[in-house]
């Protein structure tokens, strides 16, 4: 009996995080945990292209390196999309204020291109493509809310403190991750993983 080994294809530590406590109790390894190190370049025009490139590297590195086809690898490429931007910054989320990508710099840049704009609406959404044999799915998630006029809260990363989720006063800076956890993007994409992963057995 083989060992299904479930992979996540992202070198973020927070969203790593994130995921491993939406999948518990499932085990899930980091790329760091197999030993891949290498940066994966994101050339893709859409989220489920950069998505896919995330996931199809890791399951050939797999394949090349370590000749083991049993394994479940996913990934998750993220998007911020505003509203009153015509739905910017899209794919480039996380090199919005340019490069290298800053976290910081990314949130003054969203507060700064809002300025005196009444609109504020925004969305995020997650697209995971999960590969196993030669077999590749994708699921998405998204969470709509609203740009805040200034940072609030220090929990959770990227674009958080700026970002209130509808029906709620707080951001995602300031809401536990329990409740993040929960309504996210990267949660109701990851519910839909668990659901194909639970008819696969593993
Ligand atoms: P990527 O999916 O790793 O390419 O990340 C896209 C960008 O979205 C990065 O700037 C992240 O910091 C940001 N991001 C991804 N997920 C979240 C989230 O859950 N909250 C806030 N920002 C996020």
């Amino acid at each position: 009996m083989h060992m299904k080994r479930l992979i996540f294809a992202s070198n973020n530590a927070h969203k790593l995080e994130e995921v491993r406590r939406i999948l518990a109790p499932m085990e899930v390894l980091s790329l760091r945990e197999i030993g891949f190190e290498s940066e994966i370049e994101e050339n893709g025009k859409t989220l489920s292209e950069n998505s896919n490139i995330k996931a199809q590297t890791i399951a050939k590195w797999l394949r090349d390196n370590i000749q083991e086809n049993y394994f479940y690898v996913f990934a998750d490429d993220t998007g911020l999309e505003i509203e009153a931007l015509d739905g910017a910054p899209g794919v480039i989320t996380a090199r919005w204020a340019g490069e290298p990508a800053c976290d910081a710099n990314n949130r003054k840049k969203a507060l700064s291109e809002l300025a005196g704009k009444t609109n504020r609406r925004a969305r995020f959404c997650t697209v995971v493509t999960l590969i196993h044999g030669n077999k590749t799915q994708q699921v998405e998630g998204e969470v709509h809310g609203t740009i805040i006029t200034e940072e609030r809260g220090n929990s959770g990363f990227g674009y958080d403190a700026i970002f209130m989720p509808e029906g709620y006063d707080k951001t995602f800076g300031e809401l536990p991750a329990e409740i993040k956890n929960c309504i996210s993007h990267r949660a109701k994409a990851m519910a839909k993983l668990a659901e194909i992963l639970k008819q696969e057995d593993i």
